[in-house]
């Protein structure tokens, strides 16, 4: 078997559409030119790339993306502060700190001063818990765009097995929630699991957020399975995922490319939550997000 790619470009170009056109109702009801502000601090190589990807899909759907550097000696209050300050401006619909934060910096400090409607990518306890708990939220946009993927190419979710690798607050573990609200059945793997080859054999899908390149290989997983790779690694100046493709395409039914899977799906879901959190702002409740879906699809 010869596995299909499940390459992002179309999800994002639909994206793409679907942020213009809800922008554009965001202005109709009065709300402002949408803005994005990312928080840097230091100087980490992957997050100024990650910075740099997030610049060109907001360039693409006219949201303004306000860069903010700090230097590598920034403290936790300094951090807060310019947290509480974005968190208070108007003219700013929503925030992402870019990770990894240095190690001195507190990552739980920053979470919870982060104001919840401007939470894009849904790190804050609020939007953690309203996930968790099946109610409108602003999702962490990597999981989300993997959900989008597996949609578009008409995958069923419903009744399956799917085993996700890695339990980071970021992509993991929303993930594993994402999945068991589309009613798949979820086991999560992490660095502790024993054989986990011998769980990834029993998947229909399994989805990859390790952080460790050639992770998962074509033997570890069963005929005609479905595999989602969110790594992003840099190996000898090439960007690879988790997944070893060679030995994957000749098992699986299908697998996400890196690059030109999962990626650009996720800053266009990041696009699309600064749209919602400009209809949070508008009604003052998250339960607003979901008008960003023109097409009034309700979450999840
Ligand atoms: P990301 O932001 O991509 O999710 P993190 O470094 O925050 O990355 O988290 C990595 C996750 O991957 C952790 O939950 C860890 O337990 C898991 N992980 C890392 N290496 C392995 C491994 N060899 N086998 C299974 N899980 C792993």
């Amino acid at each position: 078997m010869t596995a299909v790619q499940l390459r992002g470009a179309p999800i994002a170009k639909r994206l793409k559409d679907e942020v213009l056109a809800s922008a554009e109702v965001l202005r109709q009801r009065g709300g402002l030119q949408p803005t994005l502000a990312t928080l840097l601090v230091g100087g980490n190589p992957s997050a100024e790339a990650y910075r740099r990807s997030i610049e060109r899909s907001l360039g693409s759907v006219g949201i303004i993306h306000r860069a903010r550097t700090l230097p590598e000696t920034t403290s936790d209050s300094d951090l807060i502060a310019e947290v509480q300050s974005l968190n208070g401006d108007p003219a700013v619909n929503g925030v992402l700190i870019l990770m990894p934060l240095p190690e001195h910096l507190s990552p739980h400090l920053i979470i919870e001063h982060l104001s919840p409607l401007k939470d894009v990518d849904g790190i804050t306890p609020t939007n953690a818990g309203r996930l968790h708990l099946g109610i409108p939220s602003l999702r962490p946009s990597t999981p989300q765009g993997g959900i989008e993927i597996l949609d578009h190419y008409e995958i069923n979710l419903v009744g399956q097995q799917a085993v996700v690798v890695g339990r980071s607050n970021v992509v993991g573990r929303p993930l594993s929630t994402l999945l068991t609200l589309r009613d798949a059945t979820v086991t999560v793997c992490h660095r502790k699991t024993r054989d986990l080859a011998s769980v990834t054999r029993q998947a229909d899908i399994v989805a990859v957020a390790a952080g460790h390149p050639g992770l998962i290989r074509g033997d570890m997983i069963r005929d005609g399975a479905i595999v989602i790779d969110f790594g992003v690694n840099v190996v000898d100046g090439v960007i690879v995922g988790d997944v070893d493709p060679a030995s994957v395409a000749s098992v699986a039914a299908a697998y996400t490319p890196v690059p030109g899977g999962t990626g650009p799906v996720t800053t266009l879901v990041l696009a699309r939550n600064t749209i919602a959190a400009g209809f949070a702002a508008l009604g003052g409740s998250l339960d607003h997000v979901e008008l960003a879906t023109v097409t009034g699809r309700a979450q999840p």
